[in-house]
């Protein structure tokens, strides 16, 4: 009697936290083969999840708006909706995009819902392979640099890319290094071409409007200029481990993309049109 009446209220203690846990991260599955991650965009703050002591804290604001716009935009287009893995929970309790240690920083809850997070990530993507074969993550953030350029992070630091063309495609070892390493591979373009040519994603979304880095109009940041080029959650499932999703960092600047909801939806139509053609050209098959 004793026994079950533990193991009752056990049961109930785990359906709370799971209850707790869908709350902070929020998974949608999708039909197309594009995940869109949003770990930055949170504002909750629960009592009890203990504040994170070290570490950025800064909330990447209008970024879950602006993911549902995508969302809207590329099922409009290409009939489908894209997974959505969106962190609700306030940067100041937990950062996905960093390893456990850093993110949750031994909160219970935090590490449950970090695991939550990046399981769900890796099961969409898991979910894209077997049914189209291969697919793209987007990883949507927002930066304050004064630069107001949308920054897309392969995992090439901004040195980097002050490389020429012909030494980037010549280099291997930093190919193999980057979140779009199967997406080399499949695409008719060069490495260079992949990243800033006129038909890279940074190309597509400046002939719709957006300035962006790298692309062809900025090949690498400005001396002392910030850039951000990806972090934890593009190298944990993007392409560079193995696989057949790449990854993409995506930095929205907070003028002209993240400010109102009319620029807003400006971006998302830009970012949705360039996809299709960027799956055409570089993964050889269309969205639709
Ligand atoms: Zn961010």
């Amino acid at each position: 009697m004793r026994i079950s009446f533990f193991l009752f209220v056990f049961a109930a203690v785990l359906q709370a936290q799971a209850a707790e846990l869908e709350t902070y991260i929020e998974v949608r599955s999708g039909t197309l083969p594009i995940i869109l991650t949003v770990p930055h965009g949170g504002t909750l703050k629960p009592d009890n999840v203990l504040a994170r002591r070290y570490g950025v804290t800064g909330i990447d604001s209008n970024t879950i708006p602006l993911a549902e716009m995508i969302i809207e935009e590329l099922e409009i287009r290409y009939g489908g909706k894209p997974h959505a893995i969106i962190s609700r929970l306030s940067r100041t309790r937990l950062d996905p995009n960093r390893e456990l240690e850093e993110a949750a920083q031994g909160d219970p809850i935090a590490v449950a819902a970090w695991n939550r997070f990046h399981d769900s990530s890796q099961k969409a993507c898991n979910s894209v392979m077997k049914k189209s074969g291969m697919g793209l993550l987007l990883d949507i953030h927002g930066h304050r640099h004064l630069d107001q350029r949308v920054e897309l992070g392969y995992l090439i630091k901004g040195d980097l890319l002050k490389n020429s063309d012909a030494e980037l495609n010549a280099d291997a070892a930093l190919i193999a290094s980057t979140c779009i390493r199967d997406l080399d591979k499949r695409s008719p373009q060069s490495f260079a071409e992949l990243v800033r040519g006129q038909q890279s994603l940074g190309g597509l979304l400046e002939f719709r409007g957006f300035r962006c880095l790298p692309s062809p109009s900025k090949a690498y940041p400005a001396f002392m200029a910030g850039y951000f080029s990806g972090v934890y959650d593009v190298a944990a499932h993007g392409s560079r481990d193995g696989g057949t999703v790449s990854a993409i960092q995506v930095e929205c600047p907070w003028n002209n993309v993240r400010d109102v909801p009319e620029n807003q939806r400006r971006f998302a139509r830009a970012l949705a049109d360039s996809l299709g053609v960027y799956f055409e050209v570089h993964f050889g098959r269309k969205l639709k």
